[in-house]
C-alpha cells in the first residue's frame, strides 16, 4: 500500500536547500556534538539552518544545546519546531519525552514517517540530521524517505570504528548517495591510517578533531561549546568545504 505521508515528507523538506545527515558506524563517535555544532556553526554564519534529532536509539541533542523542557514545538497545520539558539529544532524527545522510546520495529518505522511528515520546516539553507548510528533499519527508513540527503560520516581513529564507517561508505555507494566527506574525531596521537583509507575509497577526508578535555564542561551551553577545539575545527571545516556552505537562497 502506498503511505500518503511520503508524498507530504517531499513537500515538507521542498525549500530545505541542503540536508546534511551526520552518521556513522556506530554509536559515541561524536555524531550529536558534531551535528549540533555544525548547524549552530551555519546559523551564526547567517544561514537559515535547522538541526532535526532523529536517532531514536539515543536522543542527545537537546542536552547539548541546553533545550528546555518547557520549550515544546507549535501545532499549525503540523508541527513547527521552535527557534533555539538561531536554529530551528525539532527532535523526537517532544515525543517520547525522557523515557527510552519503547518502541521497536515497525513502530519506529512509523514514528519516523510521522515525524517527518508532520514537521513543516519551510524555508532552510540547510537542515542537519543527527542520525541513529549505523546501518540499522531507522537509517534504512531515512535513506529511503528523504531525497537529496548528503552524508557527513563521523569516525574515531579506531580500525574498529572505521570497520563500521566502512560498511556504511559501501551502502551508501551502493545506493548512490552523496558522501561530502569523513571526519576523525577524538585524535589523540598521530596516525594517518584513517586518512588513507578514506582516501583510497575515494571519498574527501575533511579533517580530524582532537580529544578534548574541556568538551564535555561545554554541554549545555552553545557558547562554550563554539569556542571548544571541537568548535574551532568544525568552523574550519565548513569554511573550507563549499558542500557545507552552500550558497544562501535569495529572497527571503
Ligand atoms: P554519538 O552521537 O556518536 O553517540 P556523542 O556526540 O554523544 O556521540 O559523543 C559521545 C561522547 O564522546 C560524549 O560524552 C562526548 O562528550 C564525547 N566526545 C565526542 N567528541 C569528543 C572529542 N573530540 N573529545 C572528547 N570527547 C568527545
Ligand atoms: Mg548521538
Amino acid at each position: 500500500m502506498i503511505d500518503p505521508r511520503k508524498a507530504i515528507i517531499d513537500e515538507r523538506l521542498k525549500e530545505v536547500a541542503n540536508i546534511i545527515a551526520v552518521s556513522s558506524g556506530k554509536g559515541g563517535v561524536g555524531k550529536s556534538l558534531i551535528a549540533s555544532t555544525l548547524a549552530l556553526t551555519l546559523a551564526r554564519k547567517g544561514y537559515r539552518a535547522g538541526l532535526f534529532d532523529l536517532d531514536f536509539t539515543s536522543p542527545s541533542t537537546h542536552l547539548i544545546l541546553g533545550v528546555k523542557e518547557d520549550i515544546t514545538p507549535k501545532e499549525e497545520k503540523g508541527i513547527i519546531p521552535p527557534s533555539i539558539h538561531g536554529l530551528k529544532y525539532m527532535s523526537i524527545i517532544y515525543y517520547s519525552g525522557e523515557y527510552a522510546a519503547p518502541l521497536r520495529g515497525e513502530d519506529i518505522s512509523n514514528a519516523l514517517i510521522e515525524l517527518l511528515a508532520i514537521t513543516r520546516w519551510n524555508g532552510l539553507d540547510c537542515l542537519v540530521i543527527d542520525m541513529p548510528p549505523g546501518i540499522s533499519d531507522a537509517t534504512l527508513d531515512i535513506l529511503r524517505l528523504i531525497k537529496r540527503i548528503k552524508f557527513l560520516v563521523v569516525t574515531t581513529p579506531s580500525r574498529l570504528a572505521y570497520e563500521t564507517v566502512r560498511k556504511l561508505l559501501n551502502l551508501l555507494k551502493d545506493l548512490r548517495v552523496p558522501v561530502i566527506g569523513v571526519i576523525e574525531n577524538m585524535k589523540m596521537k598521530n596516525s594517518d591510517f584513517i586518512r588513507k583509507s578514506v582516501e583510497e575509497a575515494g571519498i574527501a577526508y575533511l579533517g580530524e578533531i582532537p580529544f578534548d578535555r574541556q568538551l564535555e564542561d561545554a554541554i549545555g551551553s552553545v557558547d562554550r561549546l563554539l569556542e571548544t577545539e571541537l568548535g574551532r575545527k568544525i568552523m574550519e571545516i565548513t569554511e573550507k568545504n563549499s558542500q557545507l556552505l552552500v550558497p544562501k537562497q535569495i529572497g527571503h
